[in-house]
């Protein structure tokens, strides 16, 4: 088992990542606070682990609700049926939350967490690779509103994260390649030596080796612990995190929630920050090649939809509802090179139409 240190003064917290890891009892009841711990899972996930996280937490008052699986059940109206449970069985200030599903379990249960008698604890138990390298790490929480996605939240740090990576074994491919854009980010924006490893190792990942799995997930979680640390509540640094997402968040609003899966706009997202990139004369067009070829061995697309589904106004008025927009102008995260991005509102609007035009 690896451990890391999300390091944030007294809020600091552990990230356990392992093989089992749902089962050691040992390992994780340090964290729980009180004596009620309410589970949160969905349809998908409970069948396939809750009964072993209950045995977990077997010491303890343990309640559970199931919650639909799906983005479009992370609402208000859904979040309501924890504060159900919890109310119901008189959970009081010193209870603990526990998250045992993908990101959108992760940001449900957090924000209740956030929410329920002012704050109470929380654990994170991710089961998505995705949810393992990004979601549960950094303390944003909420849920969706009609008009926006995670219009509605907060931060609040989890107690730990313990990552299973036995439970990845039960995803879906295009859930797990999903994830891979989120690892092949960390490469992109701050971690060149990253990217090469990433390189040679995606066979190894896409066979879901456990060792190459939790190499990965290690080195995902020590980017996003150190960037987190810096800059908990988005000030700055915390953007490069964006890198691909403004272009990603219009297409996946642009083809209707669902179609494309989030780490695939942020693969298309990524390819076309690269592009503009190069045309800002700072990436060539090998690390333009590079990074389409791993993106595309992790079975990732590397081209936006057409002009035909997407045309470049609706694509442009869809990037500027993205909330990342500061007095009208569309900040990007853009890079200087392969592992070393920044963030700005200075580039030419004629490089973005050209890049939204081209590269198709
Ligand atoms: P998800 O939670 O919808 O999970 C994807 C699918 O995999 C779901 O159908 C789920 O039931 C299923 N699943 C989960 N674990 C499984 C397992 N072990 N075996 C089989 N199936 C399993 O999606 P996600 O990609 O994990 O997370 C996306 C969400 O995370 C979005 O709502 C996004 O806004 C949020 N997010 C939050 C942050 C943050 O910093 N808080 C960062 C990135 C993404
Ligand atoms: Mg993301």
């Amino acid at each position: 088992m690896k451990t890391l240190t999300v390091d944030l003064g007294d809020r600091s917290y552990p990230i356990f990542i392992g093989q089992g890891l749902i089962d050691q009892p040992e390992l994780i009841q340090p964290y729980v606070t009180g004596t009620q711990v309410l589970i949160v899972s969905n349809t998908t996930v409970a069948p396939l682990y809750l009964e072993r996280v209950k045995q977990t937490f077997s010491d303890y008052d343990v309640q559970t609700v199931v919650l639909p699986d799906g983005e479009q059940y992370k609402n208000l109206e859904i979040l309501n049926r924890i504060f159900d449970v919890a109310i119901e069985h008189h959970f009081d200030r010193k209870c603990t939350f526990v998250a045992l599903g993908g990101g959108v379990i992760g940001d449900m249960t957090g924000f209740a967490a956030a929410a329920y008698q002012r704050g109470v604890n929380f654990i994170q138990m991710p089961t998505t690779l995705l949810s393992q390298v990004d979601s549960s790490v950094g303390g944003k929480t909420g849920v969706n509103h009609p008009q926006g996605k995670n219009m509605i939240g907060a931060f609040h740090q989890p107690e730990c994260v313990v990552i299973d990576t036995d439970t990845l074994n039960t995803l879906e491919d295009r859930e797990l390649s999903a994830g891979l854009a989120e690892v092949i980010k960390y490469g992109l924006i701050v971690d060149y030596p990253f990217f090469e490893w990433l390189e040679q190792n995606l066979p190894g990942l896409l066979d879901r080796k456990a060792d190459v799995l939790a190499e990965a997930i290690e080195r995902s979680c020590q980017n996003k612990a150190d960037i987190v640390a810096k800059d908990e509540k988005e000030a700055g640094l915390r953007a490069l995190f964006n890198l691909g997402h403004t272009f990603g968040h219009a297409i996946e609003a642009g083809m209707g929630y669902g179609v494309w899966l989030h780490g695939e706009g942020v693969s298309a997202g990524m390819m076309q920050a690269i592009y503009l990139s190069k045309l800002m004369g700072d990436l060539t067009q090998a690390d333009q090649d590079r990074a389409a070829a791993i993106l595309s061995a992790a079975r990732l697309p590397v081209l936006p939809p057409s002009t035909d589904d997407m045309p470049n106004e609706r694509f442009l008025a869809l990037m500027a509802g993205d909330k990342k927009v500061q007095a009208g102008k569309i900040r990007l995260v853009l890079l200087k090179a392969i592992g070393q991005a920044y963030v700005t509102g200075d580039y030419s609007p004629a490089l973005l139409e050209r890049t939204l035009t081209e590269y198709r």
